[in-house]
């Protein structure tokens, strides 16, 4: 039998950490025999770390014996429970929604696998879609399956990659570059950070498909600093891998090479735009440039550049083991496939989930996430990020894809939910993220410099209650321009929090008004 614990950084930051070394120790000295404990990526239910599963070898989470809020002074009882009776007081029930409600492809290794095993990835698969590419298939059956599938990107532009990776694996043969955006930088968005840690080869694997199949020889992965545990386990991976000949040259005894390198980002969140992530990794300012020309086409250091994020890579190798239609079966008719979500703010499970395409957002808050804590009534969630908007309780309904959440003036963004409860006042939240665009405003750009300032300080006198009607209205000109003027994504979307709580809660700033100026 196995004993897992967590070790990705949510439950490090609860102590898991102590309660794997006093598992081990009791192991030794209770003798459990063959009896195996092992660190493990992230489980998903965050909020109750530390967690410790108890299952047989390879046996999904969903089949062991899940603990909650391990304390190390718990390590005796768990590993006398291990060939007997579970310890009642510390169980997490496995067939509540969080995990049954969940379609795990994305994470389907999270929690099972020891992240900085190259054997236990390969044990449970892995590198076997690699190998499959690379001896049984062509470029463009790659391609191909990969377009079958509909696979869209998942870091929020929704993009469909089989589209990407054509255009760019049409462009004249010599030096390509596939890059991994890991600048995972929305407020409470973990889901690029703990892919990373649990599943390190997973994404490697991805990229080094997309390599052959565009016909790129060299990688990055562009990852913030703010991230050292997941940049850790990137760093063993890729190691790992090399020596075992999954990258480096003569890939799995073939003619192909993929070599990969960690850039790492010093936390300034226009990097993920990937212009400016580009100028980054080249060792220039990290600032956005005007596109055309896309990356596809002149990208790093001008030569052909194709970048997706962590999920998105981290969706391919199930994609070729499978087959694009298998992936295609799953979701929406427009959105392919599933969703990896992290559940922040007033939320009673907080944690990562993966859902289908098409999961209504109440179900994913409702019943996965169990709803509001301390009896108190949902207000919003904001889906997107600072580039996304608030839904209101009237629209929870609403199936989660691609194109259902731009029919209510927000986007899926990368995967951040951040629920908001009754106290919330959303005037607040929109200052809250006009503030963190005004904040990481690159400054190339006057619009987003100073409209971002101006709609900050105007956000600031509506909190107060000392806003006009005359403020509010040049609040709503000022979205307008910075929207239509700015250079980049992140000072077009700057405005959709106070475009989207304006549309949905216009009663609250009305509330905060003065009185008519
Ligand atoms: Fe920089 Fe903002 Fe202009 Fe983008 S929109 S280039 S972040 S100033």
């Amino acid at each position: 039998r196995e004993v897992r614990v967590c070790v990705a950084a949510s439950c490090q930051s609860s102590g898991s950490l102590p309660v794997l070394e006093a598992l081990k120790s009791a192991c030794d000295t209770q003798g459990a025999g063959s009896c195996k404990v092992k660190g493990v990526g992230c489980m998903g239910l965050c909020s109750a770390g530390p967690l410790v599963a108890v299952a047989d070898k390879d046996c999904a989470l969903n089949e062991s014996v899940l603990y909650r809020d391990v304390t190390p002074d718990d390590a005796p009882d768990i590993m006398a429970s291990v060939c007997s009776t579970p310890v009642e007081r510390l169980r997490c029930p496995t067939d509540q929604p969080f995990f049954s409600r969940q379609q795990r492809i994305v994470l389907e290794h999270s929690g099972l696998i020891d992240p900085d095993s190259l054997r236990g990835y390969i044990a449970v698969g892995g590198y076997a879609a690699l190998v499959r590419a690379l001896t049984e298939m062509t470029p463009a059956d790659v391609l191909r399956e990969v377009t079958t599938s509909g696979l869209r990107g998942r870091g929020g532009g929704g993009y469909p990659t089989g589209l990407k990776w054509s255009t760019i694996a049409k462009m004249p043969p010599g030096q390509k570059y596939v890059v991994c955006n890991a600048d995972e930088g929305d407020p409470g968005a973990f889901m690029d950070r703990a892919v990373l840690e649990s599943d390190p080869h997973r994404v490697l694997e991805g990229m080094a498909i997309a390599a052959y199949a565009v016909g790129a020889s060299k990688g990055y992965v562009y990852v913030r600093a703010e991230y050292p545990l997941a940049v850790e386990r990137l760093e063993t991976a890729i190691r790992k891998a090399k020596r075992a000949g999954f990258l480096g040259a003569k890939v799995a005894d073939t003619q192909f090479a993929f070599e990969v390198e960690i850039r790492l980002g010093a936390g300034a969140f226009v990097c993920g735009e990937e212009t400016a992530l580009m100028a980054s990794i080249e060792g220039l300012r990290g600032q956005p440039r005007p596109r055309p020309p896309y990356p596809a086409e002149s990208g790093l250091w001008g030569c052909p550049t194709l970048i997706n994020n962590v999920e998105t890579f981290a969706n391919i190798a199930p994609i070729i083991r499978e087959g694009g239609d298998w992936f295609a079966a799953i979701g929406t008719e427009g959105s392919k496939g599933t969703k990896v979500f992290a559940l922040a703010g007033k939320i009673k499970n907080t944690g990562l989930i993966e859902v289908p395409m098409g999961t209504s957002l109440r179900d994913i808050i409702e019943v996965i996430g169990g709803g509001i804590p301390d009896g108190r009534a949902f207000k919003a969630v904001q889906t997107g990020g600072p580039s996304g908007g608030c839904i209101p309780e009237a629209h929870l309904d609403i199936p989660v894809d691609y194109d259902s959440l731009k029919t209510l003036g927000t986007i899926m963004g990368s995967g951040g939910l951040i629920v908001m409860d009754e106290t919330s006042c959303m005037v607040d939240v929109a200052r809250f993220f006009m503030e963190f665009c005004m904040s990481e405003s690159c400054g190339k750009c006057i619009p987003c410099r100073a409209g971002t300032w101006q709609m900050h300080a105007l956000l600031d006198t509506l909190t107060k209650g000392r806003g006009t009607r005359a403020d509010l209205a040049l609040l709503e000109d000022l979205c307008d321009v910075v929207r239509a003027t700015s250079l980049c994504g992140l000072g077009q979307t700057a405005p959709n929090p106070v475009l989207s709580t304006l549309r949905y809660f216009r009663d609250e700033y009305e509330a905060k008004l003065l009185g008519d100026a």
